[in-house]
């Protein structure tokens, strides 16, 4: 049987693929060598939530008393979270699984390799079989990677964030190399179940590509909960949990590695044409490679290392392979991000740094998050910050950035602002609802 689609890769590229072009009769092959669902199902956003969701119901019952409520003996149950996020993590694959189960989907489960490419058919090879189809879809993500420092190698000491979430048992302390998104969500993870943290970041900052002025309401909280943040320190090496860095040596039970993920490209040795740009794969905007029935979707694009970006993708191009008009293409410029510390950033568009770097003139509205009725009731001893940047001349949202909880919950409708260039007039006739910490989004207008 030749397909018309065969696809490598079932993360959220490559599941929404699979199942938009099943869906609308295309048949399609699609490659998984682990579960369904790929890293943010399986080994990312998914269980690092719900791990973050026990630690959190832990953390506010232990800091109860600004709202009038004490409760003693309060204790947690690591295995019991990690159980519960086992189960969540099932219920997500099977319900994935639902999704392609259809008479165009076949699903494979095993390590693909592609064996050759023509412009009319892909032969990949898997479990000992052979499968031809007309198109390829290339979705197989990343992985984390491992920096070239000494020690790192081999060492039982050293996590990475896939280690980290299957541990049944917490560390005693942890030192965390990088605090980039992964590190900041692990750091609040285990602080809030009392764990000794400390967080090493070479750059200036943690978070460095977000606002400044938003990580810095962060930053301060952290600190002085007790968070060890070394910024401009970089690692020398490592001896067991011993960690070198800026002439210092800093110890822990755990070293969590989190500096940042490498395009996975196994299996594509074949595709030796195929046009790499530090270590990713080049796609247009509708996610064509430079192979004409090649195309790639997810992580391995190196674009933004997003799920959401991953699936947006995916439809785009199934959209266009499917000649579907009017024909669609991704607005990278209004795609909302969110970091799950607590309180939580979530920001969508540019930064006032990047207008500044850009020479984009802008004006910059900033409230703190108190100024909702909502917020006030239910954030006790926290102040939050949002702000908008605006487009001087047209007077249209460029960006917007938030910290304060439940803030994720509704970067989405500033995403919108962004996404239709609305200006502020515009989006100042969009009524929020009373009493929400959403409102925020009105009030900066
Ligand atoms: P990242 O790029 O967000 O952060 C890596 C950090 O490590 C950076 O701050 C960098 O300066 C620092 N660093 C690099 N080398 C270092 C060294 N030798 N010593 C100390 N610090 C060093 O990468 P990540 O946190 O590993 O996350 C990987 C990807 O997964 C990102 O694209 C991220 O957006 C994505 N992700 C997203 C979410 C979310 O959306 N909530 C959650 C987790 C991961």
């Amino acid at each position: 049987m030749k397909y018309f689609l065969a696809i490598i890769g079932g993360g959220p590229a490559g599941y929404t693929a699979a199942e938009k072009a099943s869906k609308a009769g295309k048949d399609v092959v699609l490659f998984e060598q682990n579960a369904v669902g790929g890293t943010c199902l399986n080994v990312g956003c998914i269980p690092t939530k719900s791990l973050l969701y026990g630690a959190k119901q832990y953390y506010n019952a232990t800091h109860a008393a600004k709202y009038g409520v004490t409760a003693e003996n309060v204790v947690f149950d690591y295995a019991a979270m990690q159980k519960r996020k086992t189960i969540v993590v099932r219920k997500l694959v099977a319900g994935i699984k639902q999704r392609l189960n259809n008479e165009h989907c076949t699903l494979v489960s095993g390590s693909a390799t592609v064996l050759s490419r023509t412009d009319k058919l892909v032969t990949i090879r898997c479990n000992e079989e052979t499968y031809e189809a007309e198109n390829l879809l290339i979705c197989t993500g990343s992985t984390n990677f491992v920096p070239p420092i000494p020690g790192i190698k081999d060492n039982p000491a050293v996590w990475d964030s896939t280690d980290a979430l299957a541990a049944t048992e917490l560390p005693a302390s942890i030192i965390i190399v990088g605090g980039g998104v992964i590190g900041m969500e692990f750091a609040t993870l285990y602080h809030e179940l009392g764990v000794p943290v400390t967080v090493i970041e070479a750059m200036p900052t943690i978070l460095p590509n977000l606002d400044q002025e938003v990580v810095a309401v962060l930053l301060d909280k952290y600190k002085k909960a007790g968070i060890n943040i070394l910024t401009s320190t970089k690692v020398e090496s490592l001896d067991g949990g011993k960690v070198t860095a800026n002439g210092e040596v800093y110890e822990a039970e755990k070293v969590l590695v989190s500096v940042g993920r490498r395009a996975n490209l196994q299996g594509l040795e074949a595709l030796n044409d195929l046009e790499l740009n530090r270590g990713a794969i080049v796609v247009d905007d509708f996610m064509k490679t430079n192979l004409p029935n090649v195309f790639a979707a997810g992580d391995v694009t190196g674009k933004i290392m997003l799920a959401h970006v991953a699936s947006r993708q995916a439809e785009v191009l199934i959209g266009r392979l499917l000649k579907q008009i009017p024909l669609q293409r991704i607005a990278y410029n209004a795609i909302p991000s969110v970091v799950y510390t607590n309180p939580e950033i979530a920001s969508v568009g540019i930064t006032e740094q990047q207008a500044e770097e850009m020479s984009v003139p802008t004006e910059v509205r900033k409230l703190p998050m108190t100024f909702s009725g909502r917020f006030m009731a239910e954030n006790e001893g926290e102040t939050g910050l949002c702000k908008m940047i605006i487009d001087a001349k047209n007077h249209s949202v460029l960006g917007v950035h938030m910290i304060g909880n439940p803030c994720s919950e509704f970067i989405a409708a500033a995403s919108f602002a962004v996404r239709m260039g609305y200006t502020t007039a515009e989006f100042q006739q969009v009524v929020f609802p009373h009493p929400t910490v959403s409102e925020i989004l009105h009030e900066i207008i």
